[in-house]
This record gives C-alpha cells, structure tokens and sequence, in this order.
C-alpha cells in the first residue's frame, strides 16, 4: 500500500517514534525536529495532500487528527500554545505526499513563517 515513506512508517517495515495509534490514526517525532516538541500526525488511510480532502469520506480522520494533535499537546505539556501546521504542494513546503498534520512547540513560535 502506498508510496510514501509514511506509507512504510504504517506498515511498521521503517522504525519511527510512535507516541499516538489508533484505527485511523498515527503519530511519531519528526525526524528533524524544528521545536522541542515536533510531532507528524497522519491517516492511515492514504490522503496524498489536503487538496485532496472530501468531506464526506475523510471528515472523521481529519477529527480524529485534531483530537490526537489536542491530547498530544496536553500529554506533553505544550497546550499552553503550540502550533498545526499542513503544508500542501512544492510551494507550500510539503516534500512528503501523504497528509500530515505538524504539532509544534515547546518555544515561543514568530509570525509570519519563512
Ligand atoms: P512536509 O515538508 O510538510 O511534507 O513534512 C514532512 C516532514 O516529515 C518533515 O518535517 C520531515 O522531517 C519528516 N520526516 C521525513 N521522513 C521522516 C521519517 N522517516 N520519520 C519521521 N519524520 C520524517
């Protein structure tokens, strides 16, 4: 199933950082952390970017996304601020074409991003 390296991640043949699993639902550390706290939250199911998004098939796993990005949060102390991220397309700074949501924090985040 899929092409993506979160693909290989799901299927358990590449090791990450798991901190959230569920149904729908995975989570693991960033790789190349750019906070303290930085996590990937994903669908299993494979949802190359949000352009993608269709309300009537995918509203429950983005929910379930968001859900994990809040316990996640709580669970590692950073619900006092942190910051969701999606990138989408070259442009937007996506280099991995499977949804993914980024937590990040554990400092103080400046506006606007790079
Ligand atoms: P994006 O640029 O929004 O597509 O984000 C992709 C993110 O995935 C980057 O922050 C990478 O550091 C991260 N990443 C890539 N490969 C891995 C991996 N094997 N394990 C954990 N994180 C990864």
């Amino acid at each position: 199933m899929g092409n993506t390296i979160f693909s290989k991640i799901i299927d358990k043949e590449i090791k990450a950082d798991i901190v959230f699993e569920s149904d729908k639902v995975l989570a693991f550390r960033d790789i190349n952390p750019q906070a303290p706290v930085h996590i990937i939250i994903i669908p299993k199911e494979e949802i190359p970017r949000i352009n993608n998004f269709e309300m009537t098939k995918h509203s429950e796993v983005l929910c379930e996304m968001i859900d994990a990005a809040n316990k996640l949060a709580r669970e590692m102390k950073i619900d006092d601020g942190f910051r969701l991220v999606i990138n989408s397309g070259d442009k937007g700074g996506q280099t991995v074409y499977h949804l993914h949501i980024h937590l990040l924090g554990g400092r103080q985040m400046n506006w606007p991003p790079g």
